[in-house]
């Protein structure tokens, strides 16, 4: 992939990490609130580590996942393998990069490993 096109992508990501980052301050703001509410503790007197720990906990895994998807991409790129399929080293489609800018895989390897995933959770049930 050419330079052009991965500041492209970085763009992209930059912009997605950004929006991500806003919702976070604002669940940040939204703890701190409700740290405040349990008269407990003073939100100021709770050092900076207490709040991002009670944050990962809040946030919930989903935005932790998808703030570690785009800083994972924006490392790829970094060291040269972005767009390369994780398991099967084929570049993945740039159309697929457009829709989905944090994709590790390409369609194909992501399907497999999405039904792969299926069978672990009935192995669960
Ligand atoms: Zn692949």
């Amino acid at each position: 992939m050419d330079k052009a096109k991965l500041e492209h992508f970085r763009g992209m990501l930059l912009e997605q990490l950004r929006q991500r980052t806003e919702n976070v301050r604002s669940s940040q703001a939204d703890a701190l609130e409700m740290f405040a509410d349990d008269g407990v503790k003073d939100a100021a007197d709770m050092s900076l580590q207490d709040v991002n720990q009670e944050l990962g906990l809040r946030l919930g895994e989903r935005e932790s996942q998808a703030v570690a998807d785009i800083d994972q991409a924006l490392l790829r790129i970094e060291e040269g393998s972005y767009g390369t399929c994780a398991r099967c080293a084929k570049p993945i489609p740039e159309r697929r990069l457009e829709a989905v800018p944090t994709a590790r895989y390409d369609a194909e390897c992501q399907s497999l490993l999405e039904a792969k995933t299926g069978e672990d959770e009935h192995a669960t049930l």
